[in-house]
């Protein structure tokens, strides 16, 4: 450790609710395939130490976030949230589970802030539940758990969600689940479809979908956050703009490159890629204001996220900003 001490927050960590556990146990049960996101629910609900840091806010995970100097974590629903229920009972799971996070936050206002969850299936009630998290149970934005029944978010029907977040001047945060049942195929041998590289294709497709559908010309003011320290994309983005003005095909026409609007309206979290060279590209393509960290926890580990940043070279200033500041500037936190 450098010794110094950092306010950090921590902004891509999982919580699970006692419905949802419920809920994801019924699916299991009533599954008779291969479906990579219930193999994932089989892990959470085992009842093994993943089950217990997941449904644990009070003890253990307090007592590790003090361990290793966690001032907050920013708390979100596991993946992938309610997106497997059915409409009624994603709704119902998702009020309860902000309301329990709302509770949450109540109890430990100095560590916890939270994102929504929402029904995403139904996106007029989506959109309800996202303004009473917001406006009333102050959660600080919302997160979902990418694809939905094989749909991505630059679909029209879903642009009201967005809208409605950029209304709300709130951050949507797409995190990862295994890629969608038109691509899945070829991912099954080695299991690939998971985090070890499904994973970031699946949330680096919806985010070059979003910015390829001009929604960021529509609502110049949404942001979009992503974790994995950008799901690959920063790496790509030369190309991405090159091929975009070399050769549009078919595609709408946008004001900016998709270079400047993964600048202006995203921001990436460092979760679970505690590795230098990444961090050091992504400070260099995105700059520093545009980065925040996270563990990841419980599935990766908050002593070596937090060691790996403490004794990275990179600008104090910069650590100052991807530790706290900007995560207190994006999710509002005071
Ligand atoms: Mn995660």
């Amino acid at each position: 450790m450098s010794g110094k001490q950092y306010r950090r927050i921590a902004t891509e960590e999982a919580f699970a609710t006692p419905e949802q556990m419920e809920a994801l146990r019924r699916l299991i049960a009533r599954s008779s395939t291969y479906d990579p996101d219930t193999f994932l629910a089989g892990m959470q609900t085992s009842g093994g130490q993943i089950t217990r840091r997941l449904l644990d806010v009070d003890g253990e995970r307090l007592r590790i976030m003090d361990e290793c100097g966690v001032s907050m974590a920013v708390l979100a629903m596991t993946s992938t949230g309610v997106q497997q229920f059915e409409p009624d009972e994603a709704a119902h799971i998702a009020e309860t589970g902000n309301d329990r996070l709302a509770d949450i936050i109540r109890r430990h206002p100095t560590r916890y802030a939270g994102l929504a969850t929402i029904p995403v299936q139904d996106p007029p009630r989506a959109i309800r539940e996202m303004e009473r998290a917001i406006t009333r149970l102050k959660l600080n934005g919302v997160m979902i758990n990418s694809h939905t029944n094989g749909e991505y978010l630059d679909e029209k029907k879903y642009w009201p969600i967005l809208e409605a977040a950029a209304g709300l001047d709130v951050p949507i945060y797409i995190h990862p689940r295994a890629p969608s049942p038109a691509m899945a195929a070829p991912y099954r041998k080695y299991q690939l479809e998971h985090a070890i590289w499904g994973y970031a294709v699946e949330v680096g497709l919806h985010a070059v979908k979003l910015l390829m559908s001009g929604v960021f010309d529509q609502y110049p003011n949404l942001r979009v956050v992503i974790g994995h320290m950008g799901e690959n994309i920063p790496y790509a983005l030369y190309r991405l703009d090159w091929m975009h003005a070399h050769y549009p095909f078919d595609r709408p026409k946008l004001k900016l490159t998709p270079g400047e609007y993964f600048r202006r309206n995203f921001a990436i979290t460092t979760s679970g890629v505690n590795w230098l060279p990444a961090l050091e590209l992504c400070i260099k393509v995105l700059g520093a204001d545009n980065i925040m960290w996270a563990v990841d926890y419980p599935y990766q580990e908050t002593a070596e996220a937090t060691r790996w940043l403490d004794e990275a070279p990179i600008a104090e200033d910069d650590k100052e900003k991807i530790f706290h500041r900007n995560a207190e500037r994006i999710f509002r936190i005071a």
